[in-house]
């Protein structure tokens, strides 16, 4: 599997060994990707770590609500890597107390930072790629959804909103950037314990329902959530752009 050799990739949203992003980054890793990854403060440590076993990764800070962190990412991708050619967006972020009060009680404050986080992010990232990707001839720019965007799950609330958002703007940047052969997609992904979720209150109900009532009665796994990233990522996925791919064990297909 070498479909990525030669290729370069920008990760954003890697937390730790559970994160969804870093699963993209292995699978993309394993076919040739050479891949930069960013770290928000606290994580600095733990994404060192896990970039040991990459070929010549190149490690930086970005808070993704900082523009001048973002330039700064770029400028330097820019100058190593000479071009990019993908880009995964796994940043998601609602204060704790947006994902448990009644979702009435959403604060205005709460409301701003997780589209600002979850949300307008996609956006500011996909600019400052575009001529990095322009100069290969074109890219691919992927995020992560989850089916909340579309119906209401218990206490996803905020965040819920915020994708239905994301999901938006995949199709508005989709519009405007696919002239330049730049793609725009994103996986909605089912219920994975990693950091993130863990600040859902009652998340592990969310897994169980998906157990019972998925079509293929189990939930899934990071990993395969990494390998159908590499696809849309990849040459396979080409003529893809402007779409959400469910990779849910099918659960966004029942009724009841
Ligand atoms: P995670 O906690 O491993 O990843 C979330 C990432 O967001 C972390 O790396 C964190 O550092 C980053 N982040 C938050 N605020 C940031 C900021 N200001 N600047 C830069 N980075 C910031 O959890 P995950 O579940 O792997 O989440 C990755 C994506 O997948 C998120 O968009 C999440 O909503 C989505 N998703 C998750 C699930 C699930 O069940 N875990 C399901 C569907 C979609």
């Amino acid at each position: 599997m070498s479909d990525f050799a030669g290729k370069t990739g920008l990760i954003v949203g890697v937390a730790n060994k559970r994160s969804i992003a870093w699963a993209i980054a292995q699978a993309t890793a394993r076919r040739g990707a050479r891949l930069a990854i960013t770290f928000q403060g606290r994580f600095e440590e733990h994404v060192h770590e896990l970039a040991e076993g990459l070929d010549s990764p190149l490690i930086l800070p970005c808070d993704v609500s900082n523009d001048s962190e973002i330039d700064a990412v770029f400028a330097k991708v820019g100058a190593e890597f000479g071009g990019l050619d993908f880009v995964v967006h796994g940043a998601a972020f609602a204060p704790r107390d947006e994902l448990s009060a009644p979702f009435a009680n959403t604060s205005r404050e709460g409301f701003r930072t997780a589209l600002d986080i979850s949300a307008y992010s996609l956006i500011a990232l996909t600019r400052g790629a575009m001529p990095l990707m322009e100069s290969r001839g074109g890219g691919s720019v992927l995020t992560l959804t989850y089916l909340g965007s579309e119906r209401v799950f218990p206490n996803y609330n905020v965040m819920g909103v915020a994708k239905a958002a994301l999901e938006s703007t995949v199709r508005y940047l989709a519009a405007d950037v696919g002239p330049k052969n730049i793609r725009v997609n994103a996986i909605s992904a089912g219920p994975i314990k990693t950091l993130a979720a863990a600040g859902i209150s009652g998340f592990s109900s969310i897994l169980n329902v998906y157990r019972e009532r998925a079509p293929l009665r189990r939930n899934v796994e990071a990993a395969e959530v990494g390998e159908a990233g590499a696809f849309l990522l990849s040459d396979a996925g080409k003529a893809i752009t402007g779409e959400v791919l469910m990779v849910d064990a099918g659960f966004h297909a029942t009724g009841m």
